[in-house]
């Protein structure tokens, strides 16, 4: 990882900003670590880099958020108290971020975005980063990314209505894990995990992302 450029002001924000996990509950501290290791102001344009340390979420354009700090700790927990969690796909790339973090933390990363500037700059982020352990896909995150699954991991960063099934059938069946908001005015950060044939469900508290959207949106 480049950490180049990274002057003390921001590292002092960051302390704050991981003090503020903590607070919350965050305990892990490979999920803190993180926080260290992953510049998050790298990922927010520079006029809103003031707020890349505050515990918010911030506009990336599109009218998509990269989610708050304390969500995206809290996601990467769940990642890894499932039983397994080598090989992780993620709908929605988005500003990169949690890509970021969970390549600190986990084997291989599959990330599927749907808009096209947005994968983008994402890519050249993790590449700046030298974050090499993530592979990205331009594509409808509903269909999941058939030609590499199962997974152990399915995390979304985006809201459906209701658990897309072909995320659920790629997921590996031995305590396969699916995370991610669910529902429309009022969401869930909700577990789905796998058992052969049979599926739990756990809601796990109240959440606010953005909608999960077909299709691929490929220009501005
Ligand atoms: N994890 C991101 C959060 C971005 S917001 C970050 O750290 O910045 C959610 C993202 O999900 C948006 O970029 C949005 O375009 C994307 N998204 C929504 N529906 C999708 C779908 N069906 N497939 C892939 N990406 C989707």
């Amino acid at each position: 990882m480049n950490l180049r450029g990274i002057g003390m002001t921001s590292e002092r924000t960051r302390k704050r900003l991981i003090e503020r996990l903590f607070e919350k509950g965050i305990r892990d501290p490979r999920v803190l670590e993180c926080f260290n290791r992953v510049p998050r102001h790298i990922f927010v344009d520079e006029a809103l880099g003031h707020k890349a340390y505050e515990d918010t979420a911030v506009p990336i354009g599109y009218a998509q958020t990269l989610s708050q700090p304390y969500i995206v700790a809290r996601m990467t927990e769940l990642v890894l108290s499932a039983r397994h969690h080598e090989r992780v796909l993620e709908i929605g790339t988005g500003s990169g971020f949690q890509t970021a973090v969970l390549c600190q933390v986990v084997e291989e990363v599959f990330s599927v975005e749907r808009i096209a500037p947005l994968q983008q700059k994402a890519r050249e982020r993790l590449r700046h980063l030298k974050v090499y352990n993530a592979r990205l896909k331009l594509d409808d995150g509903f269909l999941g990314w058939p030609d590499e699954g199962p997974f152990d991991v399915i995390i979304g960063t985006a809201a459906p209505e209701f658990p897309p099934e072909e995320l659920i059938n790629q997921l590996i069946p031995d305590g396969g894990r699916l995370i991610l908001p669910l529902g429309g005015d009022v969401q869930h950060l909700t577990i789905i995990e796998r058992e052969g044939d049979d599926i739990h469900t756990q809601q796990i508290e109240p959440v606010r992302f953005v909608p999960m959207l077909s299709g691929v949106q490929r220009e501005l």
